[in-house]
């Protein structure tokens, strides 16, 4: 778990899970001011809520897609439906829903990768869904 990184903020070597031993950058945080003594002030990343909207998206709908498959017997359904569910929540998990992407470690965005692309492809041609899912994140106040 404890994978090394390259901090985002000054490139100093860091655990993926920890704290930069020289700036104090974590994953999740954005650097917003400089200042004259060297040291950053930093703001947690706001979520990204159409990323976030998407994800939901693509979860329900892949988990749908495997159920319709279920029952009409359709097993290319069910392996799209899966692999769509299963990309979906490796971009959820990695994103922490949309919540870090700007200071995501590289191999980490690759993960996510896949996931966002087909969740965000998705959300575009479901529009009026994707905006009720990104109401529904804005209402149950996940931003906090
Ligand atoms: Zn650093």
């Amino acid at each position: 778990m404890n994978t090394m990184m390259a901090c985002k903020n000054c490139g100093a070597e860091m655990y993926k899970t920890g704290i930069c031993a020289r700036c104090d950058w974590h994953v999740g945080w954005m650097p917003v001011a400089q200042h004259s003594d060297g040291s950053t002030t930093f703001v947690t990343e706001r979520r990204h809520t159409f990323m976030a909207g998407s994800l939901i998206l693509a979860t329900v709908i892949g988990i749908i897609a495997v159920v319709a498959s279920a029952t009409s017997g359709s097993a290319a359904g069910a392996a799209v439906g899966s692999l769509l569910t299963a990309a979906a929540m490796v971009a959820w998990k990695k994103t922490r829903l949309g919540k870090v992407w700007t200071g995501l470690p590289p191999d980490d965005r690759l993960a996510a990768w896949p996931g966002v692309f087909v969740s965000v492809a998705l959300a575009i041609v479901c529009i009026p869904i994707t905006l009720m899912c990104i109401a529904f994140i804005n209402m149950a106040r996940l931003d906090r």
